[in-house]
């Protein structure tokens, strides 16, 4: 059966698809993919739009490695199996009071596929997911078992690992106590909110906007923690439904596929969807307010660029938008992320701005994201592992210090590049 990821970006059909269970069945496939020959490749929920999960020999598949190892709700620390799916955390951390201190958009990846390409949310004082991991069991290349605590030398470059160290088993993640978000969601203007960029991004624990292409309004979401104990205000379940499902995935999947047939649709679509998104406040425990649910489908690139410099570059954007005049029924995302020590963490050493372009999944490819990269790269851009970029190792070298260091630990892991795929080829060599 040919295995696709959820953006239609990337397609693979797999020698053989393995479900293993256990740590041990982890070795034996990495041994047997040896004997045979093979490339070895574990995938989780297929959520990445890069390459990066293509499996040309074994696939493993992670539904059968999940769940909870260990809890401890006094240092916060959390053990889970790889593949278990971010969604599924929340009632496995609720009876140890325990939440994960940040999280991306949505909550449909596994938790080893999230960390291994850098995945994200939005916080000046937050890094990304893999500065969650203090702790790692990793299979390498011979099928030897490695158990990592927070002080081994591998775990930042095994946290954050692109999937080509070799096959995690479980992670320990710093859990925080539960918190709720109080959420408040506005259009404002474009120009007043980069204006008040640097100022917002440090008065607040969460912040982040949305900005259609053809208006000059950006929607913000501006979340404040809070403790479990205080009073919630959930947004009501019909609410919920118009806005999530019909308004943010079913309303906008039927505009997003007018535009894609009639591209001169796009800017009044998009006017009328800064008119009816976004003005509402609300309370709910952290995970209802961080992640929400993508049923309208899309490609997606997104950069790291200094944070100092997000709201020059997104004007930059801005304007090379409005000058190709690209016709582009997808918002531009723009978010935030406290600097880290991960290796490949593409905040790594540097707080970081992040500018996220989508383009609805059927349409027709052109140079939108192309010349957007090219400007993104000029600023000394850094490509989010699990979306589409152009970049080869040779050209991600220098902006990365401990580039060298990584390759360095692949060759003693993985030698034989059993954990190899085209993708990697191009963004870490042969
Ligand atoms: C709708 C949508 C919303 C998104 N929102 C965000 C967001 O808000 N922020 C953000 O930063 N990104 C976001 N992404 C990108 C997404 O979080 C990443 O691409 C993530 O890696 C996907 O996780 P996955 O479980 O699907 O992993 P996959 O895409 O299946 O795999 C990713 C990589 O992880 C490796 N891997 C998986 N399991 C293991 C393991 N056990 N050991 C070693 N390597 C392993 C795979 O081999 C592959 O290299 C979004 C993507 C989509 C489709």
């Amino acid at each position: 059966m040919t295995w696709r990821n959820w953006g239609r970006t990337e397609t693979a059909d797999p020698v053989r698809v393995l479900h293993p269970t256990s740590e041990a069945h982890v070795v034996t496939a990495i041994q047997q993919a040896a004997a045979d020959g093979l490339p070895v490749k574990p995938v989780g929920a297929g959520h990445s739009f890069s390459g990066i999960a293509v499996a040309p020999g074994v696939q493993l598949e992670l539904s059968g490695l999940t769940g909870l190892v260990a809890a401890d709700a006094t240092t916060g620390r959390v053990t889970l199996r790889a593949g278990t799916p971010l969604h599924v955390i929340p009632e496995l951390l609720a009876p140890h009071g325990l939440a994960m201190p940040n999280l991306g958009d949505i909550d449909r990846q596994t938790i080893s596929g999230a960390v291994a390409t850098g995945t994200h949310g939005t916080g000046l004082g937050f890094g990304g997911i893999a500065t969650q991991v203090v702790g790692a069991r990793v299979v390498d290349g011979w099928g030897e078992v490695h158990v990592l605590d927070e002080h081994h030398k591998w775990l930042p470059a095994v946290a954050l690992g692109l999937g080509a160290l070799g096959v995690v088993t479980e992670l320990t993640l710093q859990c925080v106590p539960a918190f709720l978000l109080e959420a408040v969601e506005r259009p404002e203007p474009l120009d007043r909110v980069l204006d008040t960029w640097d100022e917002r991004i440090r008065a607040h624990d969460h912040v982040e906007f949305y900005w259609f292409p053809h208006t000059r309004t950006a929607l913000t979401k501006t979340n404040t923690r809070l403790p479990l104990e205080a009073p919630t205000r959930p947004l009501p379940g019909w609410r919920r439904r118009l806005d999530d499902d019909l308004m943010a995935n079913g309303v906008f999947e039927a505009t997003c596929r007018a535009s894609s047939r009639v591209p001169a649709l796009a800017p009044a679509v998009n006017r009328a969807a800064e008119r009816l998104t976004g003005n509402r406040t609300f309370t709910d425990v952290s995970t209802a307010v961080f992640t929400t649910r993508r049923a309208v489908r899309f490609r997606e690139m997104e950069y790291a660029v200094p944070a100092a410099i997000l709201p020059d570059v997104a004007r930059a954007v801005v304007a090379l938008i409005e000058r190709r005049r690209w016709r582009v029924s997808f918002p531009l995302e723009f978010r935030v992320a406290a600097g880290d020590d991960r290796w490949l963490s593409t905040a790594h050493g540097r707080d970081s701005g992040y500018i996220a372009v989508h383009r609805y999944w059927r349409d027709a490819e052109d140079d939108y994201l192309t010349e957007v990269e090219a400007l993104l790269r000029d600023h000394d851009g850094r490509p989010h592992w699990g979306k589409m970029h152009t970049r080869t190792a040779a050209d991600l070298a220098p902006t990365y210090p401990r580039f060298a260091d990584f390759l360095a630990l692949r060759d003693q892991l993985d030698p034989d590049r059993r954990f190899a795929n085209p993708y990697l080829e191009r963004v870490l060599g042969a």
